[in-house]
């Protein structure tokens, strides 16, 4: 993001989504909704005045709120724009922040803004977020925290400056379990989160580096570690004294006092129930689509799997472009997957975009939908819902209009139309039906 920032050509929009797309590849208007900072961008100086003298502190959602901020703050260190921001929804009004910013740039009269512009072709890399379930005493007991929360502990800039301690009494603990498919391959949800396996190896070697007694149990149902070197870092994880144990997780208690955690787990390969008094449980929770994937989703009118993520072209073979083109996957909006792949994702859908603008030309497809016999249209509009490219819209007098660059020629349209409104050119139905009579002609009686 810092180095984003700093090419002259990238413009960024922060605190920001996008509301509405419309138009087609090469000519899409998009309107973006930019929320207030409170404090001005262009004045801010980030002398950090507002924040020391601020007296309200709230949690930090950068944190997974396991750290504070003040409610004038930056939300963290390498923030883009490196500027200050007040969380309103805190705010007392005290307007100390105001008193103490000699740059005029604490702004409470700002309000949401609009801006358009226009683009050729849109690359999403929404992502994901983390199923944030109600069970194994997530949420109830302070020593059961997900793997996003690890992170942050095990991060150098993170609550605890990268030591590891446990929420309830910050003390280090030494026996660690975590816990493998948490709301993902089972009822909450069918998919696989992909990155767990590896999560869970990763987490457990630095916790390890830091706390080389450590015992930490991973409970699996089983270790999915493909991809290039995985199965190597797997079997090293194994060497450093990590257990892995194949079976799946009973019942997660409390102990009142202590606040450990009492696991109990089957070991599919003795057949045993094991009984496992933990300092510290992590759940390797599923990773769903995010929020701002499922709002673009909506806002583009773009398909969506069970789970959320966005559905591409084609798995294997277009797994880059969406069905309305012009528009590309990056990353785990599509499925989560490792860093890696989503770079890769990020630059092929980067080249996808540089061969369109390259190009002077754009070919349209000669098959395509047309409207006919307007005003038999019963207006039900299933075909602007059936179009899986988003080629249907209304035009200002309530008529289907269909954009000839964006229509693909499937037909799903005029399969849905009971008013025969919208045909496929060279397939309409009348032509079918002279087809299937000349076919089956008649045969006078002898
Ligand atoms: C706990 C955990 C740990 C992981 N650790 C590793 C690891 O060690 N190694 C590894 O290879 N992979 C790891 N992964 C996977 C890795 O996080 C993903 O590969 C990576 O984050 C995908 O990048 P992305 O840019 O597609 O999505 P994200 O990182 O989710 O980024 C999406 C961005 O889009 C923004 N956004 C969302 N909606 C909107 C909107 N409407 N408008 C504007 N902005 C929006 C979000 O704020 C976010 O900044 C881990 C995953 C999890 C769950």
């Amino acid at each position: 993001m810092l180095e984003a920032n700093r090419e002259k050509k990238i413009k960024i929009h922060t605190l920001a989504e996008v509301d509405q797309v419309t138009g087609f590849i090469g000519n899409f208007d998009v309107r973006v909704k930019k929320f207030p900072r409170y404090i001005d961008d262009n004045k801010c100086n980030g002398c950090g005045l507002c924040a020391k003298v601020c007296p309200v502190v709230i949690p930090n959602p950068f944190d997974e709120n396991l750290s504070a901020r003040k409610v004038a703050d930056r939300s963290f260190v390498q923030a883009v724009p490196p500027t200050f921001d007040i969380a309103v929804d805190s705010c007392i009004h005290c307007y100390e922040c105001v008193a103490a910013c000699d740059q005029f740039a604490v702004d409470f009269s700002q309000k949401e803004q609009y801006i358009d512009f226009k683009v050729g072709s849109i690359i999403i890399a929404t992502g994901w977020d983390l199923y944030k379930i109600k069970k194994y005493g997530y949420g109830i007991f302070d020593n059961v925290i997900d793997q996003l929360e690890l992170e942050r502990i095990l991060a150098p800039n993170g609550p605890t400056l990268g030591h590891i301690v446990r929420p309830s009494d910050h003390k280090t603990p030494k026996r660690i379990v975590m816990i493998q498919c948490v709301g993902s391959r089972g009822e909450e949800n069918a998919h696989c989160s992909q990155v767990c396996c590896l999560l869970a190896a990763k987490n457990a070697k630095l916790i390890k580096s830091e706390i080389p007694d450590a015992e930490i149990i991973v409970s699996y149902i089983d270790m999915r570690c493909a991809g290039k070197d995985y199965e190597e870092y797997y079997k090293r994880s194994r060497e450093a004294g990590i257990i892995f144990v194949g079976g799946k997780v009973g019942n997660v208690k409390e102990d009142p006092v202590t606040k450990n955690i009492i696991v109990t787990m089957e070991d599919k390969n003795s057949g045993e129930i094991l009984e496992v008094i933990a300092d510290l449980v992590v759940l390797s929770s599923a990773t769903m689509a995010s929020d701002g994937t499922n709002q673009i989703a909506k806002v583009m009118k773009l398909e969506q799997s069970p789970e959320g993520f966005l559905k591409e072209f084609h798995s294997r073979l277009n797994p880059i472009s969406t069905k309305v083109p012009g528009v590309f996957l990056a990353g785990s909006c599509q499925g989560q997957k490792s860093i890696g792949s989503s770079v890769s994702q990020a630059k092929g859908a980067a080249s996808a975009v540089s061969v369109l603008v390259n190009n002077e030309k754009y070919k349209i497809e000669l098959f395509r939908a047309v409207v006919e016999k307007t005003d038999a249209c019963s207006k039900c509009y299933r075909c602007i819902e059936a179009c899986p490219y988003g080629a249907i819209s209304i035009d200002e007098k309530g008529k289907i209009d269909v954009s000839v660059i964006s229509c693909k020629g499937c037909g799903t349209c005029s399969n849905v139309c009971r008013s025969q409104t919208i045909q496929l050119r060279y397939f309409r139905d009348t032509q079918y039906d002279d087809y299937i009579d000349a076919l089956f002609e008649e045969t006078p009686a002898k």
